[in-house]
């Protein structure tokens, strides 16, 4: 394949302004997709992508394309997820792009996060298409959407291409302004190979397969190779292009897009950002890859049956493979058993994790209560970062508490600014500023401690503000603040699984629903049980479970004794599904309904 006749573009947005119908479109025109097997948003492959009707997946996709010069070129396009949790996906489509098609919505204008994704193209050096996206709609502006563009991600729009994705409008112009301002790929054939991992995927007869794009030399069936971070060597077994499914072909040169299939026996050998080059011929340096994505949002994640452990970590680990910024790692908890803790980029992020693990591998698992990452300044000057409330230590040797930092940036209707103004406040934010994008509408910007973000501030942004308002936010470091421990102790115990942090003026409160709603779920027993919340040694709140004589027997007085026998033995099955907290038996149920729900 001649690297001039070869265009890689992706294709980025705000949520819902279009990408994946433009997608559907391209690959109708282009006849990639035969009529038959036409259906919508065929790029959401994951059923949870369809149901829920967002990308969460960057999807590519290869397709030929007669220009109107009638030149064959050779297209391949990134479908890319929008949210601000998969922010990541977007970054490592563009890194295997040239070129990004803009879609910005004619009737809803530029959103949060057009912005921030269009930041990231211009960031990566990558030629910009504007398209306004929608034009049928009745409350289309395209002209007062077009400075927008110009004004607000501050890139040229005179000749931003007007189309409407839903009934086929301006899809030629937008192939055609593909592979006029697209830059083929500058890469040379000739030069040792670079391919760069920007995916990969556990798949069960093929094993791990990488998607890759192809910068240097070129890559062929048979092919000894070598990655170059973990610098181990394979030999690759099949070669492809997805059209949207894989298909084989027998090699993929400089400026190609497609997936490679090696022998690569652990599912924690494939890196994304990883180079893989020849191992007989060796590049002289791995192309940049990725920077290193953090968690910000950690949960436990347990198996509903202690059997089950092992599958949820293969289970993890497979998912990992395609979800390159969850972490875990393994954690144990009195109350729960062994289980993982695992980090997030996001509550979406956490929660679609959470139903691929149940859907994709079959694992039935409960997740603990979200909490953010805390940096923990100690007496002895270390700095210590915890996943975990459970790990905070002992206050005498804290010196500080550091939570991490958002800056989040709103679009909103100027009739709710108020409103949004208060939500932040009373999330303990910080205003940063406040601009007209146009008389209608405000861009306001905040910082605010994640964790207040993390609890329902996006739901409680959209209720406010009628679902108008847009939202991104970016991470802003680490701040100190006036932040406890609130342990929960049951008969004196402390329970782990139930600790958390918060500020200090919010402790009282949050203490007060958490004892209340265990008082509900734990079933009376012989003595008496004290439930408390406790901020270091000082209680600030307690309940009684008040106790109960429970003699199982006695009902069955004077009866017959294979009743009696059931009876005994269904007690102590029972009796396996309760956790022993000191000398207080808790249901197994009652940890999950007190998790789940909180
Ligand atoms: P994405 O989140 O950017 O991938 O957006 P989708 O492609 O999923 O589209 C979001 C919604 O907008 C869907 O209901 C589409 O049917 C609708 N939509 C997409 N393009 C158009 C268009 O040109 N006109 C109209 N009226 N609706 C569109
Ligand atoms: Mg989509």
């Amino acid at each position: 394949m001649e690297t001039r006749r070869i265009r890689n573009f992706s294709i980025i947005a705000h949520v819902d302004h279009g990408k994946s119908t433009l997608a559907d479109r391209l690959l109708e025109v282009t006849h990639t997709v035969e009529d038959r097997k036409m259906r919508q948003q065929l790029l959401d492959n994951l059923e949870l992508e369809r149901e829920r009707g967002i990308t969460i997946k960057l999807v590519p996709v290869r397709m030929n394309y007669r220009s109107r010069e009638g030149v064959d070129y050779v297209l391949n396009l990134i479908d890319t997820p929008g949210h601000v949790d998969f922010s990541y996906e977007v970054s490592r489509s563009l890194a295997a792009s040239d070129g990004a098609v803009l879609v910005v919505d004619a009737a809803q204008g530029v959103e949060a996060q057009t912005v921030a994704n269009a930041y990231l193209a211009v960031d990566q050096g990558l030629a910009i298409i504007p398209v306004i996206n929608k034009i049928d709609l009745p409350s289309a502006q395209p002209d007062v959407v077009r400075g927008e563009i110009e004004e607000v991600v501050g890139i040229d729009a005179s000749e931003a291409i007007l189309a409407s994705a839903k009934e086929g409008k301006g899809i030629g112009e937008i192939l055609e302004a593909i592979v006029s301002l697209v830059p083929a790929p500058s890469g040379r054939r000739e030069s040792p190979l670079q391919a760069l991992i920007f995916d990969s995927v556990y798949d069960n007869y093929k094993g791990v397969i990488c998607y890759v794009r192809v910068f240097n030399g070129v890559v062929r069936t048979g092919q000894a190779v070598t990655f170059m971070a973990t610098g181990l060597n394979y030999q690759i077994e099949e070669i492809g292009v997805f059209r949207p499914q894989m298909e084989p072909v027998e090699e993929l040169g400089a400026g190609e897009v497609g997936y490679v299939v090696a022998n690569i026996k652990s599912l924690t050998e494939a890196h994304v950002g990883d180079t893989v080059t020849d191992s007989r011929a060796p590049a002289q340096s791995p192309l940049p890859g990725y920077r290193k994505i953090k968690p910000v949002v950690f949960c436990g994640f347990y198996p509903i049956e202690r059997e089950d452990y092992p599958q949820l970590r293969e289970a993890l680990e497979k998912l990992q493979l395609n979800d390159s910024s969850l972490f875990f790692e393994p954690e144990t908890s009195t109350a729960l058993g062994f289980g993982f803790r695992c980090g997030f980029l996001g509550l979406l992020h956490m929660d679609i994790a959470k139903e691929r693990l149940q859907r994709e591998f079959d694992v039935e698992l409960v997740a603990t209560a979200p909490n953010v990452v805390y940096h923990i300044l100690r007496t002895d000057g270390e700095i210590q970062e915890i996943h975990n409330p459970a790990d905070l230590p002992e206050i005498s040797r804290v010196e500080e508490i550091r939570e991490p930092l958002i800056r989040i940036t709103t679009f909103v209707p100027t009739d709710y600014v108020g409103k949004t103004m208060q939500l932040c406040q009373d999330r303990r934010g910080a205003f940063v500023s406040m601009d007209y994008i146009t008389p209608e509408r405000v861009r306001l910007v905040y910082d605010l401690p994640l964790a207040e973000f993390i609890i329902d501030f996006h739901d409680r942004l959209k209720s406010v503000t009628r679902g108008y308002a847009s939202l991104d936010y970016e991470q802003r470091g680490f701040q100190a603040a006036d932040l406890v421990k609130v342990d929960v102790l049951l008969n004196e115990e402390p329970v782990d699984a139930f600790s958390f942090i918060c500020h200090r003026d919010a402790s009282y409160h949050r203490g007060q629903t958490v004892v209340r709603k265990l008082k509900e779920l734990i079933p009376r027993q012989l003595f008496e049980i004290p439930i408390q919340a406790a901020v270091g040694k000082r209680v600030i709140v307690r309940q009684n479970v008040k106790p109960l004589r429970k003699d199982v027997l006695a009902k069955c007085y004077g009866g017959d004794i294979t009743r009696k026998r059931k009876l005994l033995e269904k007690q102590k099955e029972g009796k396996k599904r309760m956790k022993q907290i000191g000398r207080v038996s808790v249901p197994q149920e009652a940890f999950l309904a007190f998790l789940d729900v909180s």
